[in-house]
């Protein structure tokens, strides 16, 4: 029972608070933004409450969390078919072009857009800015507002690229180009990143009620100085944030950082005081065997990116090692020019699909719908995110359980990672609000955010080249061809 007048009443509708833990025909109230009781029969703060859902027929659940994505990348799609990571990232940074605060306004949009519309109810944006700035901070951060998603922005920053001193280590010479991996930023003080960064958190971080984030962040191990690396997790610890940053997600970021640290990327980190329980690591597809009880030592989040790793031919990560060894494994997405789309229920499955060859531990359904949910929730920091209990954030996703991918269903659990795609999403609430009603985007204009992706794509695959794309691109390749060579591994170009 609850005393307070309830905001929205979840009438009669059935909730899988957890994978196991079905709870039939139940009143869900949800109280301040927040699950205040779960009543197994009809609730007195039923007739009282501002506003009733009517759940029969429905499956609540946590919402999915897409915990990792980068937004400027909707207008990019299908960017590369074919192409490695590190090739199809120059491309990437050559071809996208500068953003104005209003690009990433719309791009942010985009990502909140098809998040919420397959059950997403949290992002983490991992913002490339050109350059870092106070208006692209808020361009981005405008959207998720706007949006009504619970939105977290963490800045991808560089001051460094340990490729370079790779490629030379390999014999590759290349000082004729301006740089090897184009980085994001243009010539910025490490301080004056670090300076943005804690203004932006000051004037972000919390708003809305506590449903907006500003995260501190860096764009990789291999692609940050130690200064900025450890700068940035100190910032995140003084002002109460957590912080995101990729790390091994190629064969030759393993290379790089082990050759610039002398040790994994992982273990340089711990060095660093960057690996804690505040902090989420994208990727980890090459961790050293030694890091997965490391990284589950020191209560990080591993971030899986099935789609994008699958795509980018980078490999697998070793998930279900890291689950066994008792690591926080949390999904995302990545941008939508690698993964390439923005539906984090396609990611789940993903997820549970790729690990199963017939030689390795397995990532079940349940694990998946974990990964998805409380798994991710833990880089936001937010307690008892992705979970429904009592004073957990109402952030739920209700599905029509007569819908094509539930119809059916024989074991639920399973059923919602194998059949289900997001399709049968019916309504969307975060933090007590209704986002998303009988399938549509109650704050924000499906077909306005569109038009603007179509004009970005459109204004950017007309913008000329740089014209030392092939040439970066071939000496990545022969990056490429070189460590393959080097270990004894065969190579298959791009
Ligand atoms: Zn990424």
């Amino acid at each position: 029972m609850t005393t307070d007048r309830a905001d929205l009443v979840l009438t009669d509708v059935d909730l899988l608070a957890a994978p196991g833990d079905l709870r039939e025909g139940v009143d869900v109230v949800i109280t301040g933004g927040r699950i205040a009781a779960v009543e197994p029969a009809p609730s007195a703060a039923r007739e009282a409450a501002t506003e009733r859902l009517d759940g029969r027929g429905l499956l609540a659940m946590p919402g999915l969390v897409d915990a990792h994505t980068h937004s400027a990348e909707n207008c990019m799609r299908g960017l590369g078919d074919g192409l490695p990571l590190e090739p199809w990232l120059a491309t990437l940074m050559d071809r996208g072009g500068l953003y104005s605060p209003e690009d990433h306004y719309w791009c942010a949009l985009a990502s909140a857009a098809e998040i919420l519309l397959a059950g997403g109810t949290s992002v983490i944006d991992h913002l490339v800015m050109t350059p870092i700035s106070a208006d692209g901070f808020d361009g981005a951060m405008r959207a998720y507002r706007d949006a009504g998603i619970r939105g977290g922005v963490a800045p991808l920053v560089s001051d460094h690229d340990a490729t370079v001193g790779l490629a030379n280590d390999l014999g590759i010479d290349t000082a004729d180009l301006r740089a090897l991996m184009p980085q994001q930023v243009p010539t910025m003080d490490t301080a004056e990143m670090l300076a943005r960064t804690a203004d932006a958190i000051d004037r972000w971080h919390g708003a809305e009620d506590g449903r907006l984030h500003l995260l501190a962040g860096a764009s990789g191990a291999q692609w940050a100085s130690e200064e900025l690396l450890g700068g940035m997790a100190e910032l995140a610890r003084a002002r109460g944030t957590t912080m995101q940053l990729h790390l091994v997600e190629t064969r030759v970021q393993a290379a790089a950082c082990r050759l610039r640290f002398g040790k994994s990327g992982a273990a340089a980190l711990d060095d660093l005081g960057v690996l804690w329980d505040g902090v989420s690591l994208a990727h980890c597809v090459w961790i050293d065997p030694d890091d997965i009880g490391l990284i589950a030592d020191r209560g990080a989040t591993v971030v899986h990116n099935p789609a994008a790793n699958q795509r980018l031919r980078s490999g697998r990560a070793p998930i279900a090692a890291l689950l066994a060894a008792g690591a926080h494994v949390g999904l995302g997405t990545d941008g939508a020019a690698s993964g390439d789309d923005q539906n984090t229920w396609i990611a789940m499955r993903l997820a549970a699909l790729i690990h199963r060859d017939p030689d390795e531990p397995w990532v079940s359904a349940d694990d998946a719908l974990r990964i998805a949910t409380v798994g991710g929730a833990r880089a936001l920091g937010v307690p008892g995110l992705g979970t429904l209990e009592p004073g957990a954030p109402a952030d739920l996703a209700l599905l029509d359980r007569r819908a094509v991918g539930l119809a059916g269903a024989r074991e639920l659990e399973a059923a919602l990672v194998w059949s289900e795609s997001g399709a049968g999403v019916r309504h969307v609430v975060v933090a007590g609000e209704v986002v998303v009603r009988d399938g549509r985007l109650t704050r924000i204009d499906l077909d306005a955010i569109n038009e603007a992706m179509a004009e970005q794509a459109a204004r950017r695959l007309a913008a000329p080249a740089s014209g030392q794309l092939e040439a970066t691109v071939a000496r990545l390749t022969e990056v490429r061809r070189r460590l393959a060579e080097r270990d004894g591994r065969p190579f298959f170009g791009p």
